[in-house]
């Protein structure tokens, strides 16, 4: 059961309102306070924490909460019913469809783990059937191509990149091109990142995804970047059309509330998760789990 999932502070906050005699609104603004801090300590944006709060207000009675026992469980619903409507964007993000071919570029900072989960990415359509294939696009930074070309290696899957051509345009049109002739129908395109958000980057983005035209663009965000989740998703929504999330690093310590900030700022759900660095330990997203292990 979920929802017995529930810790921390915010199983504390809820049990000391339980506990209380009489259920006001100070009582359960003390209640929700406690929740806000602890949401914000797992890096749900301040924002958003916000209108959960007015949300839950308007769900919950507090007529209701005095006269019932199951207090606790009425307010535990409605939070995690909240946090689980806050991870739907209202509309799915492209499906590429096997044996027809699909052009995904991957877009993140450096350091998200761009590269590894794009290897993850064609490594499980691989298993089930596809025909994958990978380009390195990421002139920037120096070792990107060994490190795609090992991966694509290591797991079979035919790559492109060069060591010579400075352009990523042309790289990733080269490619496009090619693994279209050669009919495979997952053609993944990994691109640079830089340290921070640059308008080099954004405008690098902006001309590969006009010449390659992908069908999806997949942005690629660390889980423990905390508060910054948001204006990084956004800057990215803002040069290219980011159609889905993809968290990393949900093995760490970070609970991942950027996660909620990321489907926010680019209106598009999180699809995967990345659970470790190596090649399969990357997982379908599934929202119960995850808000579960957000309030943990
Ligand atoms: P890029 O610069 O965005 O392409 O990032 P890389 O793919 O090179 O990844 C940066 C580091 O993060 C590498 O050491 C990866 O092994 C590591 N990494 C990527 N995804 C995960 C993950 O889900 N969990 C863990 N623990 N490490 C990851």
């Amino acid at each position: 059961m979920v929802l017995a999932q529930l810790g921390g502070s915010i199983s504390r906050a809820l049990q000391q309102m339980s506990n209380a005699t009489i259920i006001d609104e100070k009582v359960l603004n003390e209640c929700l306070n406690e929740i806000t801090r602890a949401l914000l300590q797992a890096d749900v944006q301040f924002k958003l924490v916000r209108d959960m709060q007015t949300n839950i207000k308007k769900i919950v009675n507090l007529d209701d909460l005095a006269a019932g026992h199951n207090k606790r469980k009425i307010i535990q619903q409605a939070i995690f019913n909240e946090l689980c409507k806050m991870l739907d964007p209202g509309k799915p993000s492209f499906i590429p469809k096997k044996g027809k071919t699909s052009v995904v570029m991957f877009v993140g900072l450096q350091g998200s783990g761009k590269t590894t989960t794009c290897t993850k990415y064609a490594y499980y359509h691989q298993k089930k059937g596809w025909k994958p294939a990978l380009v390195c696009a990421d002139t920037f930074r120096a070792g990107a191509f060994d490190q795609l070309k090992q991966n694509a290696t290591k797991a079979k899957i035919p790559f492109y990149g060069s060591y010579m051509e400075s352009d990523p345009v042309k790289i990733a049109v080269e490619g496009v091109e090619r693994f279209k002739k050669e009919n495979c129908d997952l053609i993944i395109v990994d691109t640079s990142g830089r340290h921070k958000q640059e308008v080099a980057l954004f405008e690098e983005m902006r001309q590969v995804s006009e010449a390659t035209k992908p069908d999806l663009v997949l942005f690629v965000m660390d889980s423990s970047i905390g508060q910054a989740a948001f204006d990084q998703a956004q800057a990215f929504k803002q040069s290219v059309a980011v159609g889905a999330v993809i968290v990393t690093k949900m093995d760490g310590h970070a609970k991942g509330g950027g996660a909620l900030s990321a489907v926010a700022a680019t209106k598009s759900p999180v699809i995967f998760i990345g659970t470790g660095e190596h090649m399969d330990e990357f997982e379908v997203f599934d929202v119960k789990p995850f808000v579960s292990r957000l309030l943990g």
